[in-house]
C-alpha cells in the first residue's frame, strides 16, 4: 500500500529526516521524506501494511530527543508503487500546514564535546562543532524549509569530509545544516578594539588567557555579542561599569562547570537540572558562604545570575586559564537590542573592549540568553529566549482565532497564538527607540512567516501612548485584521489563566506599572478575571499612593517613600537628613514639600512595586533606580534572613489594603530593628495582605482557582509566603512557569485573552 504522512511540530532541524531514513528502511519500506516549506515533515511510503504500521509505532516512540510531535496526518494513495528504495528528498517550499516551528539554539551535546577533546578527530578544538542534536538554530535561519542554503551557514560549501558524513546514513551527522570543519566551517579571530586582526594559531585560547588578565572582550556567540571579563578582579570590572554606563545592574557570569558554580553560589538538584539542560539558561542563584567573585558583579544582591558554558567556544575559552568563572552579559547599548553584527559591534562596543573575539558566520536573528530562578520547586522566567524559543507554549484549547500580540512597552516580546500553540518571540527589550521598534516589526513578520499563520486579530495594550498601540492600529488597518486592546494586568492575569487551562480565576496581580481600565495608573490588583467572556472586575487593590514627580518618584524612591509618610508625620528633617539622595538637594525637598502642602494633581498608583521601592529608600537599601527593579530585588536581597519582627495585621477598609500604616511602622522602627528584619516584615504584610484579600474574594465569588502574576511575583519571598497562605486553606495557588510573570509574558497573556474569548 502506499501512505503520505504529514508530521507537524518541531521536526526540522532535530535529526528528525535521518530518524525517518532508518526507521523506514528498518522497516523495509521505500519512498521518501522531505522538509517542507510549512516546517512540517512529510513522508511517503510504499511497503506492506504491518510494516507501514510498525514504521507509525517507532515514529511515535522512538522520535529524537530534541523533536516535538504535535500532530500525525496519514492517507492512503491510489495508484501503483513507484519507489525502489527510500531516500531524502529536496525539501519543498508547500506551505498548507501552519503551527510547525523550527527549534530554538541548542547547547553543544555530549559527543560533541567529546569529539572537540579527542585529538584524533577531524574536529578535535574546533569551536563550531555541532551535529543534528546540538547547535544554533534558531539564530541562524532566515526561512523556510531548514536547509543550508536558508540558514547563515549557506556561505561557507561544505568539504569533501563534511560531504561524506552528510550523506551518510549511519552518521551522526547525517543531514546536519550546520556541519563543518575546521577546512570548510566558519573560524574564530582575535582583533584589537579598532578591529586590526591580530594573528595567533589559538585565538580563542588566546581570548581566555586576555580575560584572565584583565582585558575587556566582546565575544561572539550564537545569538549576539557577550562582553566578558574577569570575575574576581575588580578594576576591569570597575572599568567594565563606568563606560557601559552600568553601575548597579547586574552582570551574568559563565563557569567552566557545575563543580565551579558551587565554590561560591548554593545549587539544588532543580537548578543543576537547568543549568545543565540543553537550553543552558542564566540561573539566578543565591551565594554561598564562600562567594569570592568581585562584588561589583551582583551588588548588594545576595543572588547572581550564572550559566554554563553552551557552545565549543566557550568551553574553550576556559583551557589555558585557571579562572572557574568569567563575566559573560549581553553587549546592547542602554535600551537597544543585543548587538548581532560585526561591523555593529566594533561601531559601538571599540570604547568599551579592549578586544573583539569574532567569527565570520552571520546571526540571522538576535537572541539574549534566557534567565530564570527557582521558587522552590518552581520555576519563575525572568527572561524566555534563547533556548527556548521559538518553541510553542502548548495549550489544551484550541483558540478561537488567528492572533498576533505586540505586547507592552518595556522587555516586550511579541506572540503568534495558533490554534493550541503560542509561539512568544525572543526577548526584544524596551520598545521606546527605533532600534527595537524595527527589531519588533522584523521579528513579528518572521514568527508569522515560520508559523505560517493566518493573522485575524492583532492585539495591544490599552495604554493610548504606547508605540506598540500606534503599531497595532497601522498593522490592523495595513492588513485588515481586527484591533483588541488589553487591560495590562488583565493581560498578566490571562497568561496564568491560558498556562494553567482555567476559566475562571481571582488573580493578585503585582508590578510596577500598568495602564488601568479607568485611566489610572495601576500595580497591585485584586482581579476577577472570565476567559470566555474577555471580561475581568478589579474587586480590590493596594492603597492608592502619591507619585510626587511621577516618573521622578519611580526613579528616586524616597519621593515615593516621602509622599506616603507626609500622611502620618512630618517628613521634612527627614528628608532633609537624606538631601545626598535628592539630585538637587535642599532646594527639590522644598519643592516636594510645597507640591504635597498644595498641589492636588499629584499623580497616585496602586502600585506593589513602588511600595517595595519605598520600604527600600526608607530602609536605605537603595536610593535610586537604576535599572528595572533595582530597590524592591535589592529589598528582597536585604530581607533574606530577616524575621517578622512587626508581625504587622493588615488593615483592609473598603476592598484596600493600606500601605500607610506598614510605610509608617517601618520608617518609625529603622533605627530600632534589624534591617533584614524590617525588610522581611513588610514583605510579610504585603503577602498576608494579598493573600487574605483574595481568598475573601475567592470565596464570595465561588471562584476555585487564585493566581499571581505580574514582575512583582518573580521575588520569592512575596510568592513563596503567599502560596503557602492560599494552599494552607485549599485553594490552588496558580504561577507563570512558562512565561515570564512579568511584561516578557504580557504578549501570550494578551494573545491569550482574545483568542480564548468570544470576542
Ligand atoms: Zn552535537
Ligand atoms: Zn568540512
Ligand atoms: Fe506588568
Amino acid at each position: 500500500m502506499r501512505v503520505r504522512i504529514n508530521v507537524t511540530g518541531i521536526v526540522q532541524g532535530v535529526g528528525f529526516r535521518p530518524f525517518i531514513y532508518r526507521i523506514a528502511t528498518r522497516n523495509g519500506l521505500n519512498g521518501y521524506v522531505k522538509n517542507r516549506g510549512d516546517a512540517g515533515v512529510e513522508v511517503l511510503l510504499e511497503g506492506g501494511k504491518s510494516a507501514i504500521q510498525s514504521f507509525i509505532k517507532d515514529l511515535m516512540e522512538k522520535k529524537p530527543p530534541l523533536a516535538q510531535i504535535h500532530e500525525i496526518s496519514r492517507a492512503e494513495l491510489e495508484g501503483k508503487e513507484e519507489y525502489a528504495e527510500f531516500s531524502i528528498h529536496a525539501s519543498s517550499n508547500e506551505k498548507e500546514l501552519s503551527g510547525s516551528i523550527i527549534p530554538p539554539d541548542i547547547a553543544i551535546c555530549s559527543d560533541c564535546l567529546k569529539e572537540l577533546r579527542d585529538p584524533k578527530d577531524p574536529r578535535y578544538e574546533y569551536f563550531f562543532i555541532t551535529c543534528t542534536n546540538c547547535g544554533p538554530r534558531f539564530t541562524i535561519i532566515e526561512k523556510l524549509p531548514y536547509d543550508r542554503e536558508n540558514t547563515t551557514m549557506r556561505e561557507f560549501p561544505m568539504c569533501s569530509f563534511c560531504q561524506s558524513e552528510y550523506i551518510d546514513p549511519s552518521n551522526r551527522r547525517f543531514h546536519a545544516q550546520t556541519l563543518a570543519c575546521p577546512k570548510c566551517g566558519p573560524h574564530a579571530y582575535l582583533t584589537t578594539q579598532d578591529g586590526e586582526v591580530i594573528e595567533h594559531n589559538d585565538p580563542i585560547r588566546e581570548a581566555g588567557r586576555l580575560l584572565s588578565k584583565g582585558f575587556i572582550l566582546a565575544i561572539k556567540g550564537h545569538g549576539g555579542f557577550h562582553i566578558a571579563a574577569t570575575a574576581t578582579k575588580d578594576r576591569p570590572l570597575d572599568r567594565l561599569r563606568k563606560t557601559k554606563h552600568r553601575s548597579q545592574k547586574p552582570f551574568a557570569v559563565m563557569a567552566r562547570d557545575l563543580k565551579a558554580i558551587r565554590t561560591f553560589a548554593h545549587v539544588s538538584r532543580k537548578e543543576a537540572e537547568f543549568l545543565t539542560s540543553y537550553t543552558r539558561p542564566i540561573v539566578l542563584l543565591d551565594k554561598n558562604g564562600d562567594y569570592y567573585l568581585s562584588d561589583l558583579i551582583a551588588p548588594n544582591l545576595h543572588n547572581v545570575g550564572v550559566m554554563l558554558p553552551y557552545s565549543g567556544l566557550h568551553c574553550m575559552l576556559f583551557d589555558k586559564v585557571s579562572d572557574p568563572v568569567f563575566v559573560m552579559t549581553s553587549a546592547n547599548p542602554p535600551n537597544q537590542p543585543i548587538i548581532k553584527d560585526n561591523e555593529e559591534a566594533l561601531k559601538t562596543l571599540g570604547e568599551t573592549v579592549d578586544y573583539f573575539l569574532f567569527h565570520n558566520r552571520q546571526i540571522a536573528q538576535r537572541c539574549d540568553d534566557s534567565v530564570l530562578r527557582t521558587h522552590g520547586n518552581n520555576l519563575s522566567f525572568i527572561r524566555r529566549s534563547r533556548g527556548y524559543v521559538p518553541a510553542p507554549i502548548r495549550l489544551r484549547k484550541k483558540s478561537k482565532q488567528c492572533v498576533v500580540a505586540l505586547g507592552g512597552e518595556l522587555n516586550n516580546t511579541v506572540c503568534v497564538l495558533n490554534e493550541n500553540k503560542a509561539f512568544v518571540s525572543q526577548h526584544l527589550g524596551d520598545v521606546e527607540n527605533v532600534e527595537t521598534r524595527e527589531l519588533l516589526e522584523n521579528t513579528l513578520k518572521h514568527m508569522v512567516n515560520l508559523t505560517n499563520s493566518k493573522i485575524e486579530v492583532i492585539v495591544c495594550d490599552l495604554h493610548p501612548k504606547f508605540t506598540t498601540t500606534a503599531m497595532a492600529r497601522d498593522l490592523a488597518n495595513e492588513n485588515k485584521w481586527k484591533l483588541v486592546q488589553v487591560q495590562h494586568h488583565y493581560a498578566h492575569i490571562a497568561s496564568l489563566m491560558a498556562e494553567h487551562d482555567t476559566d475562571e480565576m481571582v488573580g493578585v496581580c503585582c508590578d510596577g506599572y500598568g495602564y488601568g481600565a479607568n485611566g489610572e495608573a495601576w500595580g497591585g490588583e485584586i482581579l476577577l478575571c472570565s476567559r470566555e467572556t474577555f471580561d475581568f472586575k478589579r474587586l480590590a487593590h493596594l492603597e492608592e499612593q502619591p507619585l510626587i514627580g511621577g516618573d521622578l518618584a519611580t526613579r528616586f524612591p524616597l519621593r515615593t517613600a516621602g509622599g506616603i509618610l507626609a500622611k502620618r508625620t512630618d517628613v521634612k528633617d527627614w528628608l532633609m537628613q537624606n538631601q545626598q539622595h535628592f539630585p538637587y538637594g535642599k532646594k527639590e525637598i522644598q519643592l516636594i514639600i510645597d507640591q504635597l502642602e498644595k498641589d492636588h494633581s499629584i499623580v497616585k498608583t496602586t502600585s506593589c512595586g513602588r511600595i517595595l521601592d519605598a520600604v527600600s529608600a526608607i530602609l536605605g537599601v537603595c536610593y535610586e533606580r537604576t535599572y528595572e527593579g533595582e530597590p524592591a530585588m535589592k529589598l528582597e536581597s536585604a530581607a533574606v534572613n530577616g524575621k517578622d519582627v512587626l508581625k504587622l495585621e493588615p488593615i483592609i477598609r473598603n476592598n484596600t489594603l493600606d500601605t500607610t500604616q506598614m510605610l509608617y511602622e517601618i520608617y518609625q522602627n529603622r533605627e530600632k530593628n534589624r534591617t533584614a528584619d524590617l525588610a522581611f516584615s513588610a514583605h510579610m504584610y504585603l503577602a498576608k495582605g494579598l493573600s487574605m484579600l483574595a481568598m475573601e474574594k475567592a470565596s464570595e465569588k465561588g471562584t476555585k482557582a487564585i493566581g499571581f502574576s505580574g514582575g512583582v511575583a518573580c521575588n520569592k519571598i512575596l510568592a513563596l509566603k503567599m502560596r503557602i497562605a492560599v494552599e494552607a486553606v485549599k485553594f490552588p495557588f496558580l504561577v507563570n512557569e512558562q512565561v515570564p510573570a512579568g511584561d516578557g509574558g504580557v504578549s501570550f497573556g494578551q494573545a491569550a485573552a482574545a483568542g480564548f474569548s468570544k470576542i
